[in-house]
């Protein structure tokens, strides 16, 4: 029973219940012993006095009976004296069976003794009155009926004066029973809550410290301690506890081994697998610190894993610019790819690589680092640079032979009157499309000039409305035989441009050549700029089909048109081009535009700051 915590409760209860019942016990005791000595009080004396107050009453009375027998009538003296004399027997007989002290038997016998001569006498003195007259009667009545009434009456009085003192000495015995059980009474109750106290302490503290212990063992499992073993050796429901919380922790360690297990299997199956990649690999942590290198990208970067683990990545690498790129990457998305190519030279050849950035999200879908994996594109620039070398030979080579045709043309078509006018048609065939061509080869010139950085760039401060100006003077021909208006919005006071003058009007003139081309009749084609960020934003908008929004980044691709509106005319190099050139002036160019709302190009340059 005193094993489980029901138990132990259940006895502190017990035991605090008998302490209550032996308090209450010895308090009534007490209460039963006062209530005996206050009893034994009046139930001893009590009688004694009452009969010795109402003899004296009696015995007094009967002699004023004898001074009306003697003085008043006789006969009422008589029968009132004899009425008194019964009641004086009465309580004298009370008396006699209430002797409670020691003398008070023969103060009593006394007392009775001389009652009876006191009777005795009085029959005396109705015979002296008798006979003798009322003189000797009083005679008698004085020299030996008082004595005896006086000798009566002191007898009472010892017997009312002998149950006093006895009452006295009880009261004084009551009280000294009540102060000594009050003491008594106190003192067990002292003990009674002292011992409760001692006790209630010692089990609840016996049974509560357990708890605080198994408390802190589920604590320290919680801080992942899963070696905490509780040690509580008591067979209640406690103990019982701990037990099967020492068993629940065992389970946990056990399976927290074999998730460890399987984790570091499949930890390591990864690790195998990245480094098995032949494009270089480096994950980093959310502070851009090494966490992982592969093979590949040891032999890229010329580092050692164990080297650089733990270090930042620009330390790591020795290389800022790869850092920066990362870092872009990172801020901006989960997943991201920067399409400018970062250059590694190796033994004097310049590697190309491409960074792609792969977040790592955790339990909480917060990232905790990030994968770089560098792809190799060194062959597909190569192929790019003999491509763009074998445009640019070609673009060369046909150029002269190009002019000689073209002049040739002009030759024959300044003296066309021999010739028929079929003939004519012919040459003015041949010197239109010679026109086109020369544009096509000094397009694809400047391309390939742009693409393989050999495209010179001569930076001046500049007026954008001038250039503005002066480029929507040169299309104002065309744009009024197609009836389009051609608005310049630039304020003149606007502040200088730091570019280079010729690109730039190159760049509009494309623009409106463009807007021209794919504007219907009675459009309206608007060149604005602002300055805004330290840079000078300018736009070409116009009214004309616009452009669907997924060819919004392709139209600044090579040879790409919009598709079902290709233009035959059109080679797809111009948007290109443009892009090239504002890109050398570290600007940006995009497209705004909606199908049939037209479009507006914006571009941004760099503002003079002299
Ligand atoms: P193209 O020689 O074909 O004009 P561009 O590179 O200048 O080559 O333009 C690429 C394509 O972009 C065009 O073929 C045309 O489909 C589209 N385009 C360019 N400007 C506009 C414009 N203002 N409105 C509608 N489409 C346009």
């Amino acid at each position: 029973m005193f094993h489980s915590i029901k138990g132990k409760i259940l006895s502190i209860y017990l035991f605090l219940i008998f302490l209550i019942s032996l308090i209450a016990s010895i308090s009534i005791y007490s209460l039963f012993n006062l209530n005996k000595a206050i009893d034994g009080l009046i139930a001893s004396n009590y009688t004694s006095i009452a009969a010795a107050t109402n003899m004296i009453d009696a015995i007094e009375r009967q002699d004023s009976n004898e001074l009306i027998y003697l003085e008043v009538d006789a006969q009422r003296g008589i029968r009132a004296f004899s009425q008194n004399q019964q009641e004086f027997l009465v309580w004298l007989n009370r008396a006699k069976d209430n002797i409670t002290e020691n003398n008070e038997r023969k103060v009593i016998e006394s007392a009775n003794s001389d009652y009876l001569k006191y009777i005795e006498y009085f029959s005396k003195l109705q015979e002296i009155k008798n006979k003798s007259g009322n003189g000797e009667a009083v005679k008698f009545y004085d020299n030996e009926i008082y004595p005896v009434f006086n000798s009566v009456k002191s007898s009472c009085r010892n017997i009312l004066k002998l149950n006093e003192e006895s009452m006295f000495k009880s009261k004084q015995n009551a009280t000294e029973i009540s102060r000594k059980q009050m003491y008594g009474t106190i003192m067990i109750s002292i003990i009674s809550i002292l011992l409760g106290l001692v006790v209630s302490i010692y089990f609840t503290k016996k049974i509560v410290s357990p708890i605080f212990v198994l408390t802190e063992g589920v604590k320290s499992v919680k801080r992942g301690n899963l070696n905490h073993r509780i040690n509580i050796n008591t067979h209640d429901e406690i103990g019982e506890l701990a037990s099967e919380f020492n068993n629940m922790t065992s389970r946990l360690l056990q399976y927290d081994k074999s998730s460890i297990n399987k984790l570091m299997v499949e930890k390591n199956k990864s690790i195998a697998i990245v480094k098995s990649i032949s494009d270089p690999i480096i994950v980093i942590d959310n502070d851009y610190k090494t966490t992982l290198v592969n093979k590949s990208a040891e032999n890229v970067f010329d580092i050692s894993e164990k080297d650089v683990l733990g270090r930042h990545m620009i330390e790591a690498l020795g290389d800022k610019k790869i850092f920066n790129k990362v870092k872009l990457i990172v801020n901006n998305d989960e997943v991201a790819e920067d399409n400018d190519p970062i250059i590694i030279k190796k033994q004097n050849k310049a590697n190309y690589y491409m960074i792609t950035a792969t977040s790592i999200p955790n339990d909480d879908d917060k990232v905790s680092g990030t994968v770089c994996v560098f792809k190799d594109i060194t062959h597909l620039k190569e192929i790019e640079q003999i491509k763009s070398d074998f445009i640019s030979t070609v673009s060369h080579e046909l150029r002269t032979p190009l002019t000689s045709i073209i002049m040739g043309t002009k030759l024959l078509l300044d003296d066309t009157e021999s010739m028929t006018s079929e003939q004519k048609e012919i040459i003015q065939a041949i010197d239109e499309d010679g026109g086109q061509l020369v544009m096509l080869v000094n397009d694809l010139l400047d391309l390939s000039k742009l693409e393989s950085g050999k495209m010179q760039i001569n930076l001046e401060k500049a007026s954008i409305f001038d250039i503005a100006e002066l480029s929507l003077k040169s299309l104002s021909d065309v744009a009024e035989s197609r009836e389009i208006e051609l608005i310049n919005d630039i304020s003149p006071k606007l502040p200088q441009v730091y570019v280079d003058y010729k690109k730039i009007k190159c760049v509009i003139n494309n623009l409106v050549t463009n807007a021209l081309k794919y504007t219907d009749k009675g459009g309206i084609i608007r060149i604005s700029a602002k300055a805004e960020k330290g840079f000078m934003r300018v736009s070409v908008k116009d009214n004309g089909r616009g452009i669907p929004e997924e060819y919004h980044e392709k139209i600044f691709d090579k040879f790409s048109q919009v598709g079902d509106m290709a233009d035959a005319s059109g080679t797809g190099l111009g948007l290109a081009i443009t892009k090239g050139f504002v890109k050398q002036h570290n600007g940006d160019i995009w497209v705004e535009s909606k199908p049939g709302e037209g479009s507006n190009f914006i571009f941004t340059l760099p503002l003079y700051k002299g």
